[in-house]
């Protein structure tokens, strides 16, 4: 028997409906690439949605085809998300960290018929246009009288003179809820990327999941400040779930160092943000500098790489800020798990909470998760058996944009490529990507547990841990370090700092200090990289 409720579709559009009917005050504060701050509502984002979606109908770029964007978090790529997706076209986000070469080849993967700009990114596309043959029109994000004449970019236009005379008014498409809205390219550390579509059921669900009280607990009291990029998974489908919530939003455009950032928590008043350990880092180093306080931020989503337990710790006790740490991928859209106590671990010490509070957290509703091992078994979910993590449900991708790569999935699970465990109640531990796992004697050791142990240490800014080949153990890890500016700690006194928070035989070899470590278009450290920079080394002792 069929249930008897309406089948309305799941559409983007909708989001930004209901945040201007009934959020409509609600603010939208961005920094802008000139500098200046910019305020504005959901009302007024809906209306020059509008005037996007008018001004690609101007354009006749097709329902289904492809709008690029190379823009930091600000008004006008939060315009880009309703327009284009609501009317039915596909939003294009690209990274703008990437090599150039490799942002047009992804432009011209994608077939992007227009091409929407940050002048940040000028230079790129200046130097690129000319192999994006299929860009009809260039954008770029500014007033009329900012758009620069030396680009030789052809049919180029500032954004607002191309929405500047479009209607106001505009009927968003009653679409297939499973058609597509978003398209977003994988990091590609090994190849060319790969496109992951969400469609409008798929953005949608992960917007209602993402604001469940054990995941980012979004509501209308809050102010988010959404330091992930807008450019890669979609801010962590924050704008979505903000126009869902009617929250307070505030973007930081390009200024991401620790002191922009500290200026606009607290000048907006702040209360939800989200970003990258690395980011967080340099914030905390502003923080600590300049001995100051934060007087209204309570909560910080913190993902996208292992957040290192000393963060989390410094976060909680010396600023009053729970982090809920949260893992996820491009290919799950990208909430998997987020950390958060269940009612029985409210009695525990803070350190026994910590400990919970460092792992990656508990599945989102709507995620299945299972660990298994080399020749596909299950692995039980104990907290001690560790496997490659393999996740299901509905914003989790089926197959690659244009069929790339074949069927990823295994018996319908999508494998993540991550070795993991999962406890009795669910909490996932992290302890390496597939491919950087450690194996010594027969034993895994995890890279980032000993990367962590590092960080731990106040003279640490950034430990990599990689494995080296050795004849006896097959291989013995070694930790890369870069200290703090002005920090000093001695080879000794590091290795000595592990005895005790790890196994003896988990105890790196060594400890070489650089000062950098790569890091990729994402935040992430690209380890090959690291490897071809200290290509000269050897253990100790070999
Ligand atoms: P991306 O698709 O660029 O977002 O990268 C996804 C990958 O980042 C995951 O497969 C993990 O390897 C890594 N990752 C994301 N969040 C975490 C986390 N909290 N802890 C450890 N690794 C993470």
């Amino acid at each position: 028997m069929q249930g008897q409720m309406q089948e309305r579709p799941l559409l983007i559009s909708q989001l930004i409906d209901f945040a201007e009917r009934f959020h409509g005050d609600g603010e939208i504060v961005s920094r802008r690439v000139e500098g200046d701050i910019h305020r504005y509502t959901y009302a007024d984002a809906a209306l020059r949605s509008r005037q996007v979606a008018n001004a690609l109908d101007r354009l006749s770029v097709p329902i289904g085809e492809r709008v690029g964007t190379l823009a930091w978090n600000g008004y006008r790529h939060f315009e880009l998300y309703y327009g284009v997706s609501g009317s039915g076209r596909v939003l294009h986000t690209i990274n703008p960290r990437l090599h150039p070469e490799q942002v047009a080849w992804i432009i011209n993967h994608a077939e992007d018929e227009v091409v929407c700009f940050d002048l940040t990114f000028a230079p790129i596309l200046k130097a690129i246009h000319t192999h994006c043959p299929k860009v009809r029109q260039w954008v770029a994000l500014c007033d009329a009288d900012a758009l620069p004449s030396d680009t030789g970019i052809p049919n180029l236009i500032s954004y607002e003179s191309w929405i500047a005379g479009e209607a106001t008014t505009y009927a968003w498409p009653e679409l297939d809820e499973s058609v597509a809205a978003c398209l977003c390219y994988t990091s590609g550390t090994t190849g060319n990327p790969k496109g992951v579509l969400y469609s409008h059921r798929s953005s949608v669900l992960h917007a209602y999941a993402a604001a469940m009280p054990d995941v980012m607990c979004l509501s209308a009291k809050d102010s988010v400040l959404p330091v992930v990029p807008m450019f890669h998974v979609n801010a962590w489908g924050i704008p979505y779930t903000a126009a869902a919530t009617g929250c307070k939003l505030v973007f930081p455009g390009p200024a991401l160092d620790g002191k922009s950032i500290y200026e606009l928590l607290e000048a907006e008043k702040v209360t939800f943000a989200a970003g990258v350990p690395t980011v967080w880092q340099m914030l905390l180093g502003h923080l600590q500098q300049n001995n100051l306080r934060f007087s209204t931020l309570q909560r910080t989503v913190i993902g996208g790489s292992a957040c290192p337990p000393a963060m989390i710790r410094m976060f909680k006790d010396t600023y009053g800020v729970t982090v809920l740490h949260a893992w996820g991928m491009t290919e799950m859209s990208p909430l998997g798990t987020l950390c958060t106590l269940k009612n029985k671990h409210l009695s525990l010490s803070a350190d026994e909470q910590l400990k919970i509070l460092c792992t990656q957290g508990r599945p989102v509703f709507g995620v299945s998760m299972k660990i298994v091992d080399d020749e596909g078994r299950e692995l039980p979910h104990d907290g001690k058996a560790q496997g490659e993590l393999l996740v299901s449900g509905p914003w989790i991708v089926r197959s690659y944009f244009k069929g790339e790569g074949g069927d990823p999935l295994i018996d319908g699970w999508f494998p993540t490529g991550d070795v993991a465990t999962i406890d009795a109640d669910g909490y996932l531990h992290i302890t390496d990507r597939s491919k950087d796992v450690i194996k010594s004697g027969g034993e895994w050791i995890s890279s980032i547990d000993v990367e962590n142990i590092a960080m731990a240490h106040p003279a640490i800014a950034m430990a990599a841990c990689i494995g080296m080949r050795h004849p006896k153990w097959d291989e013995r890890p070694i930790v890369v370090v870069v200290k703090k500016p002005g920090a000093d700690v001695a080879r000794e006194e590091l290795l000595k700092f592990y005895e005790g928070r790890i196994a003896k035989w988990q105890i790196p070899d060594d400890v070489v200090f650089v000062d950098a470590i790569p890091l990729g278009a994402t935040g992430k450290m690209q380890k090959v990289k690291l490897r071809e920079e200290i290509a000269g080394y050897t253990l100790p002792g070999l």
